[in-house]
């Protein structure tokens, strides 16, 4: 039998990657340029690249592509994805740029929440020009680098028809959130009560079990007066209706089905307690087996900046929906998660440690920081763009309150004091939301203005940012276990 250990002589490896196989190993490393696959023995046939001969030794060179990212998967179980939505803790951490799972696995190493790697949804698919095959292989090959051998997750996030819950199946998600929004009539929430008595078609069922009744749920209680039952009825109804269809299309008695999450927090009003509990008991009546239910809070939960909102307010109201959640058996989910940091203590403790947390573009600011930090000039020239350019088309599709007047002068900050832009909220949302057109803005010639620049100055500084990241999570999961433990 060879010696293969002489091959860590030969290339540059990423220490926790070396993996032994019986007869052979797998490593990754890095040729200077890019990151790729070394494997030696008989499972080389698995895996498409290049045969050469190193130290005597036959071994292939296969690159990080899709093909080779399956062949992983098969050898190693543990690089790809399981159902962890049912466990007591779980957070998704939505990858945009497929980078950030080194730093964010340094994380789920020290807390016992399960991590969703691998989780975007079809807005950030489009605005990125990603598909769910390379979001998955991202987390794939990330979790081979660094030997992460705990179990973790895959979302289809905020998903909304049949295709796109196909598309997401088709490449091993482990868990659906299904986006409710477009079968919500979000205008009978506040329709006088007259219009909703003329619009409401009686239903003897439903009325039996919810009109006028009071449900316990912990301490609490939620009561259905005649109106808010009808009401309820006429905001949500088609939305159950709808969940139950997807149920029984794609889960119910399925092999390997994925966990359901339903979400009805991207709407214009606030999910109150009976309308949350109406949702859910009906689902579940009707043979839904719901993981997790995101509702829409009080106050507002805007991208990666802290809750806007008064903290008592939303703890009176989070009590009651983490009580109605723990009553009927499944778990919160908190969506746009990231650095929500005055109400993560009320997460963790309302909920007793029984949550999901979603997270997903912090992880984009964190590394435009980086590039703020190293490579001034670019960042100055993509802040302008953003600002003056790109703003005004990403705010069409995602809800913000940015004050552009308050956003700094960035020709007015010397190189040092750069990375202060993301101490200020509404520079945050400036960069948050134009990562699609930032990485897209093409020159005249058809190259793209920066993306190809992001990319270089992200590898080069791929350990700070694996670092910042880890920390900064890291303090949001702090925060959430404060309020448990
Ligand atoms: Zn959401």
């Amino acid at each position: 039998m060879s010696d293969y250990n002489v091959l860590k002589n030969s290339f540059k490896i990423y220490p926790h990657s070396w993996h032994d196989l019986d007869d052979g190993c797998v490593f990754m490393a890095d040729d200077g340029a890019k990151d790729v696959l070394v494997v030696c023995g008989s499972k080389a046939s698995d895996f498409s690249g290049e045969e050469k001969t190193v130290e005597g030794i036959g071994v292939k060179i296969a690159g990080l592509i899709h093909e080779n990212a399956d062949a992983l998967r098969s050898l190693f179980p543990f690089t790809a994805p399981s159902p962890v939505l049912h466990e007591k803790r779980s957070v998704g951490t939505g990858d945009r740029l497929g980078l950030a799972t080194p730093g964010h696995i340094r994380v789920f190493r020290k807390y016992d929440a399960y991590p969703v790697f691998a989780q975007q949804s079809i807005r950030e698919l489009n605005l990125t020009g990603r598909t769910f095959a390379d979001v998955m292989d991202s987390a794939t090959f990330a979790v081979f680098r660094e030997d992460f051998e705990k179990p973790w997750g895959a979302d289809g996030d905020h998903l909304k028809t049949f295709e796109e819950i196909e598309y997401a199946l088709k490449y091993g998600f482990t868990m659906i959130t299904l986006d409710c929004s477009e079968h919500i009539n979000n205008d009978a929430a506040v329709l006088p009560d007259e219009e909703v008595e003329k619009l409401y078609k009686p239903d003897s069922t439903l009325e039996a079990l919810y009109m006028g009744k009071t449900f316990k749920v912990g301490e609490h209680s939620v009561a259905f007066s005649e109106i808010e039952y009808k009401r309820a009825v006429l905001i949500y109804g088609e939305a159950i209706d709808y969940t139950v269809q997807v149920w029984e299309k794609y889960f119910k008695g399925k092999k390997n089905a994925p966990e359901l999450e339903m979400s009805i927090d991207e709407t214009e009003s606030v999910t109150t307690p009976y309308q949350h509990y109406f949702v859910a008991a009906e689902l579940i009546r009707r043979g839904v087996n719901i993981t997790t239910l995101a509702p829409r809070f009080i106050g507002e939960f805007q991208k990666a900046i802290d809750y806007i909102g008064n903290v008592p307010d939303f703890d009176k109201d989070f009590a009651v929906h983490a009580a109605i959640a723990e009553a009927l058996g499944y778990k919160i989910s908190v969506h746009s998660g990231s650095d929500k940091f005055s109400v993560f203590p009320s997460i963790g403790k309302y909920t007793k440690g029984h949550f999901h947390l979603k997270t997903a573009g912090t992880n984009w600011l964190v590394a435009m920081q980086i590039i703020s930090e190293h490579d001034p000039s670019l960042y100055r020239e993509i802040h302008k763009y953003a600002l003056n350019d790109a703003f005004a088309e990403a705010s069409k599709y995602y809800h913000v309150t940015t004050d552009l007047s308050k956003v700094p002068d960035v020709d007015k900050l010397s190189d040092s004091e750069l990375p202060s832009v993301f101490e200020q909220n509404d520079a945050r949302q400036v960069i948050h939301i134009t990562y699609g057109l930032i990485l897209n803005k093409k020159n005249d010639d058809g190259s793209y203005a920066f993306r190809d620049k992001l990319f270089a100055d992200w590898r080069t500084y791929a350990e700070e940012y694996a670092q910042k990241l880890s920390e900064h999570i890291g303090r949001h999961l702090e925060e959430v276990y404060k309020g448990f433990e």
